[in-house]
Order: C-alpha cells, then sequence, then structure tokens
C-alpha cells in the first residue's frame, strides 16, 4: 500500500472521511515517522525530528533564560528508588520497563528503564543540597523516557518518547508554586507562538494529576476530531520527593529543612499534535515558525532552450530567500512533473510555493501559491522577483500564514465548546463529540462516573474562569470552578 501510494502520489486519506487513517496516512506520507519492531515503538524520520528539533531549541533557549542549565542522569534507575515514594509506584507501576538479566546474569535488583526521574534527580539532589546557598536548583534534561503504554499511537503516546524534564528546587512553597506555573506559562508560550496550537491553561484535577505530585498544571489543545490532548504539564511535587529522599538544606536559621519540589514536561506528543491541529484533507500544513521547509521553489520549462533561465532565477529567488533566514527549498528534479511536485509539497505541508516559469522569468515576477488557502484563492500572480520587494513579501505572507492558522484553529475550538449546566447537557455535548464546559464540585468517584458513562476526563479546570459563583453540574452542590470535559487521545 505504502509503495504503491508513493509511486502513483496517491495522496492521504482525506480527513474528513477518517480522521484516524488520516493521521497515520500522513505521518507515512509526509516521512514524519515509521513503526519500530517493537510494538508501541516508533521511527523519526528526517522530516519529523526536523520538527521535534524547532520545538527543542526553541524551548532551549526559554528555558535558559529562566535560568535553568541543562544536564543528563542516567537512564537505568534502581527499582527500590521507584518505590519510595508511595502513590508515585503506584502510578507508575504498571507503565513500567525492567531490566533483570545484565551480562548474562540475573541482577540482585531489578533496574527501571526511567518513565520519568524525580527519583533519581531527588537522590542527587539529596548529596547536593546542603544550605539555602544552594537553592533555588533548576535543571533540565533532554532525554528518553520509556512507558510501557497499552494503547499507543505514533508522537501521541508511544512506549519510548523524547522529552525534556525539568527539575528544581526550593526553599519555600510559593517560589516552587512560581516555577510550576511558570513553566507551564512557558509552554502555553510555545504552543500559541510557534504552533499556533490554541491551548487551554488549567490545573488538572485530583484523579489526573501526577504520581507523587502535589498539583498538576496542563495545557489542553483541541486536536482536528475535537478531542483533547494534553500538550504539556508542570507539576508542583510539595515535599513529597524531598520527604522520600531526605532532600534537606540547612535554613538561614540554622535548621533543617525539606526542599519544595517541580517537574515539568513537554514531548515529542508536541509533533502529533501540530499534524492533528492544523492538517487538512491534503496532508501535513505546518505553521511557518516549526516548518523545517518555508518555501519551496519549483522551476517550471517545457523547451530546454527556456530551462537555463528559469534555473537561474530559481536560485536568485532561492539565495534571496536564504540569506534572510528563510528555510527554502529548491526542486529542480527533472524525473516529475510540476503539477506531481505541487501535490507533494502541499502534503508535506510546506506553507509557501513559489512557481518560476519562462514567461515569468520574463516578466522578472514569480508566482506564489499558500499553502492554507487551496486553488485559486491562495495563489498570487506577478508577484516581483526583485531581492527586496520578494524577501519582504515571503517573510509578510509567512507571518500571515502563521496568524490565519492559530485564528482558524482558536474558532474552531470556541464553537466546539458548550457551556453545560446539567449532567443531560454534559452527555448531549460529549455525545455531540464536544467539550463540556461546567460547574464542578464533584468526587474523584463522581468523576470516574462521568468518565465510565461518557467516555470524557477532566482535563482541567482552566485558569480562567468566570466571575460567579455555581451550582455543581453533577451534586448541585456549590462551586467554586468551572471544568473542561472532553474525550482525549
Ligand atoms: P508527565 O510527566 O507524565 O506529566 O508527562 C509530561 C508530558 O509528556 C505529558 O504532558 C505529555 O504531553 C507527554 N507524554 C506523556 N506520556 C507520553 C507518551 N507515552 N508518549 C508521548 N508523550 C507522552
Amino acid at each position: 500500500m505504502r509503495k504503491q501510494r508513493k509511486e502513483k502520489n496517491l495522496g492521504v486519506t482525506p480527513r474528513s472521511q477518517d480522521f484516524s487513517k488520516w493521521y497515520l496516512d500522513v505521518i507515512d506520507a509526509a516521512e514524519l515517522a515509521d513503526y519500530g519492531p517493537v510494538r508501541g515503538t516508533m521511527i523519526i524520520r528526517p522530516y519529523g525530528y526536523a520538527i521535534w528539533e524547532f520545538i527543542q531549541s526553541w524551548l532551549d533557549a526559554k528555558f535558559k533564560e529562566t535560568g535553568h542549565s541543562n544536564m543528563y542522569f542516567p537512564q537505568l534507575i534502581p527499582y527500590s528508588f521507584i518505590e519510595k515514594e508511595a502513590s508515585h509506584v503506584e502510578g507508575f507501576s504498571p507503565e513500567l520497563a525492567l531490566v533483570t538479566v545484565g551480562g548474562g546474569k540475573e541482577l540482585e535488583e531489578s533496574l527501571v528503564l526511567r518513565p520519568t526521574s524525580e527519583t533519581i534527580v531527588n537522590h542527587m539532589f539529596a548529596q547536593w543540597i546542603q544550605s539555602y546557598r544552594d537553592l533555588p536548583l533548576l535543571v533540565n534534561q533532554w532525554a528518553n523516557v520509556t512507558r510501557w503504554e497499552m494503547r499507543t499511537r505514533p508522537f501521541v503516546r508511544t512506549l519510548e518518547f523524547l522529552w525534556q524534564e525539568g527539575h528544581t528546587a526550593h526553599c519555600t512553597p510559593e517560589e516552587a508554586e512560581e516555577e510550576a506555573m511558570k513553566m507551564i506559562h512557558v509552554y502555553h508560550s510555545f504552543a500559541v507562538e510557534e504552533a499556533a496550537m490554541p491551548v487551554v491553561v488549567g490545573r488538572k484535577s485530583r484523579a489526573e494529576t501526577f504520581a507523587g505530585a502535589v498539583c498538576t498544571y496542563t495545557i489542553e489543545a483541541m486536536m482536528g476530531d475535537r478531542r483533547a490532548l494534553q500538550a504539556g504539564t508542570s507539576h508542583n511535587l510539595g515535599q513529597n520527593f524531598a520527604r522520600a529522599f531526605g532532600t534537606q538544606y540547612t535554613d538561614e536559621k540554622g535548621e533543617l529543612q525539606f526542599v519544595w519540589q517541580t517537574s515539568w514536561g513537554m514531548s515529542t506528543r508536541m509533533v502529533g499534535g501540530i499534524i492533528m491541529t492544523h492538517g487538512d484533507d491534503t496532508g501535513l500544513l505546518l505553521p511557518p515558525r516549526v516548518a523545517p521547509i518555508q518555501v519551496v521553489v519549483v522551476p517550471i520549462w517545457k523547451k530546454d532552450e527556456q530551462k537555463e533561465g528559469v534555473m537561474a532565477a530559481a536560485s536568485r529567488v532561492v539565495g534571496a530567500l536564504k540569506s534572510i533566514g528563510i528555510r527554502v527549498k529548491l526542486d529542480a528534479t527533472e524525473q516529475k512533473t510540476p503539477g506531481w511536485k505541487f501535490n507533494f509539497w502541499e502534503m508535506k505541508g510546506v506553507p509557501i510555493r513559489i512557481e518560476i516559469g519562462p514567461r515569468d522569468v520574463a516578466e522578472s515576477v514569480v508566482v506564489v501559491a499558500r499553502r492554507d488557502m487551496p486553488g485559486k484563492e491562495g495563489k498570487e500572480f506577478g508577484v516581483p522577483m526583485e531581492e527586496g520587494p520578494l524577501q519582504e513579501y515571503v517573510m509578510k505572507k509567512l507571518e500571515e500564514i502563521q496568524q490565519s492558522l492559530l485564528e482558524r484553529a482558536t474558532t474552531f475550538r470556541e464553537s466546539n465548546i458548550l457551556d453545560v449546566k446539567s449532567y443531560e447537557e454534559l452527555k448531549g455535548a460529549i455525545a455531540e463529540g464536544k467539550w463540556a464546559r461546567g460547574p464542578w464540585a464533584g468526587t474523584d468517584a463522581d468523576e470516574a462516573q462521568v468518565k465510565d458513562e461518557t467516555g470524557a476526563t477532566i482535563r482541567c479546570f482552566p485558569f480562567e474562569q468566570p466571575p460567579h459563583s455555581h451550582v455543581c453540574l453533577k451534586t448541585s452542590k456549590h462551586a467554586s470552578e468551572v471544568a473542561i470535559f472532553a474525550k482525549s487521545y
């Protein structure tokens, strides 16, 4: 099937027809990733990895700007570490991958392939932190983690994934809280500004809080099929790990205190989020800021004598755009027709295509086509080829596309969130495939019942709350907050 699609350029299953199949087709056809030989694992291919590299470089710069340093902890963690924090072991046990044999011998103690690193980080923090002068300690690591997930999907939920995990220790609970909030806002900025992905920022319910945390903050995005995606989380860990590992410092009065901690992570799931937020029936559609190729230049000629002039003009255009930092690709292969190339780069989600034919060369102009506006509507003829004006035009267009994608996704999301007052209304909204937002003061058991009966979970209590208080949609008790319910990935 895959070979056939490639050779005939058959494209992908339309998104409107079958979202899940479309998603897998896009990943395959756009060469973003492939399946690994072990169930639930994936190979991230160069085009997909390049998107991850943009995520990495933006976040990495932000982490450094906010005072964090990168470091690296080992992947193998003694099993006993995981057991030290009660809710952590309870939460992670079902997902652990264990190494029991090493060098052909049964190990005395099993080793865990890290599912996250709070335990080993605390083991080391407890040795490094002596006094208040050592705090705050602000580190981050870029790493792979392994979680034995039962239901998997490329990028969104894999057995092994790439992420960054920040780990910090502070003198006071206020500082830890401030840090956890600061980092969820870094994720928020990335999602909105770079990935053009509108997200709801909020607090997780108790049931959905990270195993071992006091409180989890999240950014929740609406995918094209209206399912929610948790795209990044930041945890206020309180003193839970500090107490389990004896991570203490001597305060200014000479008294021994436990540190207050945070941890926060964003993963390769974000790539899946970008695909499912913007992609359309044609395939991938990338926001310019994260697109590995922002502009593709397709030279077009029929007769041999036209080739030289067209190619020379195409090279000048490529040079002009490269020189101002635009990521541009020249597709000059002669084996494929221009029409084939148009389809191919559209499917790959490249935001702008520039076409240059003999007549354009004669008039010193180019044709510019926008990926986000198919057909004639997004095509502009007679754009000046001259270096300065062309550079300015393309920069402006890229920015316009970036903004327009964000607006489109925001409008889509807003039109798919329903405000509900009763459980009946909630059930109706979820049955329609929408998100339901309503007052909530239910227990963990109430929340579990909603999940059983509707398939929806509390995605978060959004930070942006209506000003007045309400009546809980399920228990009729006083509710001080509204929650968002949705089916999720
Ligand atoms: P956590 O530390 O469990 O809150 O995870 C941090 C972030 O990693 C989550 O918010 C998800 O976006 C992402 N994530 C969690 N599990 C997976 C997985 N199996 N595959 C890809 N990304 C994941």
